[in-house]
Parts: structure tokens; C-alpha cells; sequence
């Protein structure tokens, strides 16, 4: 069979698949927490591998009929071990079909890129800055009309989404401030006038949201964090409810053409990261918790972002549309700047460094990692947690507050 290499979707059978595991199954009736802990784990049907091995080769071998029994022809069109890794997120995320980058951000190029000169895409006033950097400084001048809203602004939401816009992009939690966005609300508003929503799910992964069920059209991951989630491996994904939408066939193109494809060792141990994610997750949101409870009630904290708060603005979307609040939280240090330095200055344990979703906790001023026009506030301090034991992530916190 030769696959085309658009149009190829993932719920085609690469070259070995038992028929009958149940991680095949177009729809699972499993949690995805099981589907996760199985990750890429399907079998060899001769050597009966239990995990899989990577596949290297950037070229496959034709029959002499001129056919590819083994269903591939070059690496950067497909590649059986990135064909793993996108069968097994489609089927985790609910999704028809999946097609992964070398990074979040080349996986949000290829969605910009799949839409057309003069469309118009509307982004949130938040998006991650890397994402509103390459819609304003490449895509704008590439013919994009490209609007900010702040959809949690019904009025401006409504006035934003006009008839006419190609697409609606939504992050949630939103970065740095952890915003919440009703997903099924602004979904539901565009689809009324033929908009399309692609949901930048990052910060959740599939365990925590689910954007498809929401009635949003695509998702984005940057796989770079919770996904792989051991801050060493770059990758990203869009995924479709529908594999022959024709947008996503666009980005199928775009990703096998412009070539900004994951490769196969990031995608192998990607899949070695996700068999974990339901445990790092768990354990990443429960002491996400108890940090944020703990900066709440610290006199040198003027504010703490975090949906899991009862008084967050977030809190009640999030508690309708989250599984569990995430590992992310923000917190504006009192006297300004200088202040917020000082403590990313005085942290032990906290690692003081960009990126978020890994197993070590990284703290991080915003506003200088983002250059101006940062929309981040100059005492904002960004936490992501890890795995570590909470109360030692709460010590340093406050040893660093107090010094
Ligand atoms: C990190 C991130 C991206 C970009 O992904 P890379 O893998 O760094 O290219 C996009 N969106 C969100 C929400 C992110 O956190």
C-alpha cells in the first residue's frame, strides 16, 4: 500500500500491528491514564517486543512491483516510529489523526501556514509569547490578518470571532497569567459562524482537558514539556477531530513538505515520557496545590495565579473543564521587579530556568525572558512544578520570600 502523504490519517495500521490490542481501537472505552501507561507499546509481531525500537532509516524499500509493503518511502514524509508516536496521541487525545513537529512552535507555524493569505486568525491577547512573536513578525507580513481578543470578555469575544475569520486560537491555561478560557463556550460560538478552533492544549495535556469533546476542531501540544516531560526532548503535534478536515490536510502537507518533522528519536522517547504522565501529573497538580495555598497566605505575595484557588477568576471554568488544576501557577512578589529578581535569586531548590512540565520544578521571571512588548508584569515570578517532595518546594519558596 502506498500512503499518500497528505491525507494519510492515523487510524491506517503501520507495518506491525496486532489487529486486536486494544490500543488499536479507534475509540477506547479505557481512560486514557491506561492508554498513556501503554504508550507506543504495541507488540513486534515477530520478536514480541514489549516496548518498541526506532526506526532510523530516512528510506524504505520497494517491492518490485513498485509497491511499499511496509507502508513507508521516506522519512519525512513518514517514518514508522513518528507514525507510532501519532497514532498513539491521536488515540490518547480522542483525535482522527495526528502529525508531529520538531517543536510546539513548528507545529503552530504549520497551522498558520495551512491557512491562506488574507484569512484572518484570531489569537488571545496572552497567547505564548512565541506564538504571537511569529504571528505578528512572519505571518502578519505573510498576509494573515491577525486580531488579539481577551476571550474571556464575552462582548469582545462575540465582536472578535466575526463572520468571515478562518480561525479561532485558543490557549488555556493562558501564559504567564494561568487565564481560563471556556473552551465549549468560544467553540461553540465559532463553529455557529464557520470558524474553526484549534486549542493550544500544552499546559494539560490530554489527561487534564479535552478539547475535542469541547468542540474544538484541532489541538496543539508543545510535546517539548508534559508530554516527553524530562526537559530533554524538543517536539510538538496538532491533532484533528476530523483527519480529512481540509485544513489539516493542509498542515500534513506542510509538515511533510517544509519537512520541520519530529524525528525519531524524540518521538521514541516521547513515548517513554508519556508512560508516565498520569503518575507526574497527579503528582505535579496535588503539590501545585499546596505551593499555591502556601504563596496565598505569604504577606510578601500580592497575588497568586492559579486556578485551583476558590477566589482564581478562573477557578469555576477550570473546575468544569479541567480534570485537575495542572502543575503551573504564577505569583507577583510585592515591591516590584527588584523584589521578584531577588527571590528567583535566593531559590535552592527551584531551578531557574525556562520550559515548564519536567520532573524538576523551574521558576522563571517572565518579563525577561520575553523581550518588549512583554505583556508580563514585572513581579510576576512563573513556577512550574516537579516531582519533588512539596513541602521542600514550599521551604524554599518561603526561606526565599523571607530572605
Ligand atoms: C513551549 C510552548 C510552546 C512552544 O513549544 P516549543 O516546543 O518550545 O517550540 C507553545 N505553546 C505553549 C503553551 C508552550 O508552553
Amino acid at each position: 500500500m502506498i500512503r499518500a502523504a497528505a491525507g494519510r490519517d492515523n487510524r491506517d495500521t503501520g507495518p506491525y500491528l496486532s489487529e486486536n490490542r486494544f490500543l488499536m481501537a479507534p475509540k477506547s472505552d479505557l481512560h486514557p491514564d491506561t492508554l498513556v501507561a501503554h504508550a507506543g507499546c504495541e507488540p513486534h509481531p515477530v520478536s514480541r517486543d514489549v516496548t518498541p525500537s526506532i526506526h532510523f532509516a530516512t528510506t524504505f524499500e520497494r517491492d518490485a512491483d513498485g509497491t511499499f509493503p511496509g507502508g513507508h518511502i521516506y522519512s519525512r514524509t513518514s517514518n514508522p516510529t513518528r507514525d507510532l508516536f501519532e497514532r498513539t496521541l491521536a488515540r490518547i487525545e480522542g483525535a482522527g489523526a495526528c502529525a508531529a513537529f520538531s517543536s510546539g512552535m513548528a507545529a503552530a507555524a504549520a497551522v498558520m501556514q495551512s491557512l491562506r493569505p488574507g484569512d484572518r486568525l484570531v489569537m488571545p491577547t496572552d497567547a505564548y509569547y512565541g506564538v504571537t512573536r511569529i504571528a505578528r513578525d512572519l505571518m502578519e507580513p505573510w498576509g494573515l490578518h491577525i486580531e488579539e481578543v481577551d476571550f474571556s470578555d464575552p462582548t469582545a469575544a462575540d465582536l472578535a470571532l466575526a463572520p468571515g475569520t478562518a480561525l479561532a486560537w485558543i490557549e488555556t491555561p493562558s501564559n504567564p497569567l494561568v487565564r481560563i478560557t471556556d473552551i465549549a463556550t468560544v467553540a461553540a460560538l465559532a463553529r455557529e459562524r464557520g470558524i474553526l478552533t484549534v486549542v493550544d492544549s500544552t499546559w494539560t495535556t490530554p489527561l487534564l482537558q479535552r478539547p475535542l469533546d469541547l468542540g474544538a476542531d484541532l489541538v496543539l501540544h508543545s510535546v517539548t514539556k508534559y508530554l516527553a516531560g524530562h526537559s530533554d526532548v524538543l517536539g510538538g503535534a496538532v491533532l484533528s477531530r476530523d483527519p480529512e478536515l481540509p485544513l489539516f490536510m493542509r498542515i500534513r502537507t506542510v509538515q511533510a513538505q517544509m519537512g520541520a518533522v519530529m524525528d525519531p528519536f524524540s518521538a521514541w522517547l516521547t513515548l517513554r515520557g508519556m508512560r508516565s504522565l498520569g503518575a507526574r501529573l497527579d503528582r505535579q497538580c496535588a503539590t501545585a496545590v499546596r505551593v499555591a495555598a502556601f504563596l496565598a497566605t505569604h504577606e510578601r505575595v500580592e497575588r497568586v495565579h492559579f486556578p485551583g484557588l476558590a477566589d482564581d477568576p478562573g477557578h469555576a471554568i477550570a473546575t468544569r473543564q479541567m480534570k485537575k488544576y495542572g502543575g503551573m501557577l504564577s505569583f507577583r512578589v510585592a515591591g516590584g521587579r527588584d523584589e521578584a529578581l531577588r527571590v528567583q535569586a535566593a531559590v535552592r531548590v527551584f531551578r531557574r530556568a525556562t520550559s515548564l512540565g519536567g520532573t524538576e520544578s523551574l521558576i522563571e521571571h517572565r518579563a525577561s525572558v520575553e523581550a518588549p512588548p512583554s505583556r508580563a508584569p514585572e513581579n510576576l515570578l512563573r513556577v512550574s512544578i516537579g516531582l519533588e517532595h512539596a513541602e521542600d518546594l514550599v521551604a524554599d519558596l518561603a526561606a526565599a520570600l523571607d530572605a
